[in-house]
C-alpha cells in the first residue's frame, strides 16, 4: 500500500467533540467519522484494525467449537412479543413499519430469533451441545451516544448463544466461554478483569463482565487485588470466582481490602437457562423420549468499543501504540524523495509486504519529521527509514514505536528481521 494511495488525513489538534483520549485519536488519525450521533463511518485505516479485532475474535469462538452464522439486522417483532421483551427493552429498541404495516425491529441482540431458528433445526439431546455465534451490527437508541465508538448506537458485536439439555451442562458451557474470553482479550493486548454483574435485559441468574481498567470507562468495578496480578489463565474458573468482584449495583460498599476503579466493558455473558426457550417453545428430546426445554446462555463481545479500548490502553503522549496483532499496518517504510524511485527500496518493500502483508510505504511529498510524526501517531508498530543515512552508509533505520529505539540495521539484517517477534 502506498500512502498516497491510501484515503487518509492526519490532524494536528484534536476536534473539540472528542472528550477522552481513544476518541481523541480515532478522529486525529481519521479511523471514524460521525456520520450522525452514535453513528460512524468506518474509513479505511479504522477498518482495518476492526477486522484484526474481529479475525482474533473469530479464530478464539471456532477454536472451541463455536459455529459462525449471519443473522439479519433487521428482525420481525413477532418473536420479540412472544418472549415478552417488545414491551420490556423500552426506547433503547429501534422500532420500524414496512410499508404493509408489519412491526420489524433494528436488533439490538438476537436471542429469540436464535431461539427460533434453532429449535427448527436441532430436535434431539444427541445434537447438544450446540454454540453458534455471528458478528453483526446492532442498533440501540441510547440515551446518551458518546465517547465516539465507545457508546454507539450502532455497533458491531459478537454475540454467541450456546443450547444445552441440562442445567449442569449449561454451566459447563459458560465455563468453557469464561475461559475463552479471557484468552481472547489477552490476545488483543488486553487485561481484562472478570467481574459478577447485573445480567440487566438479557436476564439470567449469572453473569459476567470482562472489564478494561481505564479512568475514563463507564462502569465502576470492585474486585479483589490478586484478580490482576495473578495469572488469569493459570487458573480455573473455580480459583477466580473464589475472589471477589463486582460491577456497578452489585458492588458491596462495606467490603474492605478491595480495589475499587473504573473500567469499560469489552464483553458479558450470561446464562439464563429457560428463560427464551420457554415462550418460545424450544424443546428437545431427552434421553427418555421426552420434551424438555433447552438450557442457554449468551456471550457478547463489543468488537467496535474494542478498537477504542485498545487504545484506551495503548498510547502515548505521540499517539497510538497498537499492539502488533491488531495494528493497522505494521511496517511502514519512510522514504525520502530521491529514494522512491529506488529499486532497492522497492525490493524490500515488496519483500516485507509478501511476509507481512499490512505494509504502508510513505511515498507522500511532504517533510520527514511530518512523515514521522505521521507514523507515531497512527501507532504503527516499526518505522523503516530510508534517507540520507541510507545513502550514506547504507543502513537503515528501524524504529520501534513502543520502546521508541532506534536501530540501523543492513539489508540483509532486515530481512532476516522478525518484526512480530522483536515488537515489545
Ligand atoms: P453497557 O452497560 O455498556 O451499556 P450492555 O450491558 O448494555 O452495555 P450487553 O448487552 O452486555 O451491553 O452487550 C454486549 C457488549 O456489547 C458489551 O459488553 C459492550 O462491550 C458492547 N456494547 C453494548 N452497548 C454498546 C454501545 N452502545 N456501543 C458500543 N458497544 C456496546
Ligand atoms: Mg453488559
Amino acid at each position: 500500500m502506498k500512502f498516497s494511495n491510501f484515503i487518509i488525513n492526519t490532524l494536528k489538534e484534536s476536534p473539540k467533540e472528542a472528550q477522552i483520549i481513544s476518541h481523541k485519536l480515532m478522529l486525529r488519525t481519521s479511523m471514524v467519522k460521525q456520520h450522525t450521533a452514535g453513528i460512524y463511518i468506518w474509513l479505511p485505516l479504522g477498518l482495518r484494525v476492526l477486522r484484526k479485532i474481529e479475525e482474533i475474535i473469530r479464530k478464539n469462538q471456532n477454536d472451541i467449537n463455536c459455529q459462525e452464522l449471519l443473522m439479519p439486522t433487521i428482525q420481525s417483532a413477532e418473536l420479540w412479543k412472544k418472549s415478552g421483551r417488545y414491551d420490556d427493552y423500552g426506547k433503547e429498541m429501534l422500532r420500524i413499519r414496512d410499508r404493509h404495516e408489519v412491526e420489524l425491529l433494528y436488533g439490538p441482540t438476537n436471542e429469540e430469533i436464535i431461539t427460533d431458528f434453532f429449535n427448527d433445526y436441532v430436535n434431539s439431546y444427541k445434537n447438544l451441545p450446540k454454540y453458534l455465534y455471528h458478528i453483526q451490527w446492532k442498533f440501540r437508541d441510547e440515551i446518551r451516544p458518546r465517547f465516539g465508538v465507545m457508546r454507539g448506537r450502532e455497533f458491531l458485536m459478537k454475540d454467541a448463544y450456546s443450547f444445552d439439555l441440562s442445567e449442569s451442562t449449561a454451566f459447563t458451557t459458560y465455563k468453557i466461554f469464561f475461559m475463552n474470553y479471557l484468552k481472547t482479550f489477552i490476545e488483543l493486548g488486553l487485561k481484562p478483569i472478570p467481574v459478577k454483574a447485573d445480567p440487566g435485559a438479557i436476564g439470567g441468574n449469572l453473569s459476567h463482565e470482562f472489564q478494561i481498567l481505564a479512568s475514563t470507562g463507564e462502569s465502576e468495578i470492585a474486585y479483589d487485588s490478586n484478580l490482576t496480578s495473578k495469572k488469569l489463565l493459570d487458573q480455573t474458573y473455580e480459583e477466580i470466582n473464589e475472589l471477589y468482584s463486582a460491577s456497578d449495583d452489585l458492588i458491596d460498599k462495606s467490603k474492605k481490602d478491595i480495589v475499587v476503579g473504573r473500567g469499560i466493558e469489552v464483553g458479558h455473558i450470561f446464562y439464563f437457562g429457560t428463560k427464551y426457550s420457554k415462550p418460545l417453545g424450544a424443546k428437545v428430546v431427552n434421553r427418555d423420549g421426552k420434551n424438555e426445554d433447552l438450557y442457554m446462555g449468551s456471550y457478547g463481545i463489543g468488537v467496535s468499543r474494542l478498537v477504542g479500548a485498545i487504545i484506551e490502553a495503548h498510547h502515548d503522549e505521540k499517539g497510538i501504540v497498537w499492539p502488533f496483532q491488531v495494528a493497522p499496518f505494521k511496517i511502514n517504510i519512510i522514504v525520502s524523495d530521491e529514494l522512491l524511485e529506488n529499486n532497492v527500496i522497492i525490493d524490500i518493500y515488496d519483500f516485507l509486504t509478501d511476509k507481512y502483508k499490512d505494509v504502508i510505504l510513505d511515498d507522500r511529498l511532504i517533510t520527514f519529521g511530518k512523515k514521522i510524526k505521521d507514523s507515531e501517531l497512527i501507532g504503527i508498530p516499526w518505522t523503516i527509514i530510508a534517507g540520507k543515512n541510507y545513502i550514506e552508509t547504507g543502513l537503515l533505520e528501524l524504529m520501534n514505536r513502543m520502546t521508541s529505539e532506534y536501530l540501523k540495521i543492513s539489508l540483509e539484517d532486515l530481512e532476516k528481521f522478525d518484526f512480530e517477534k522483536n515488537f515489545s
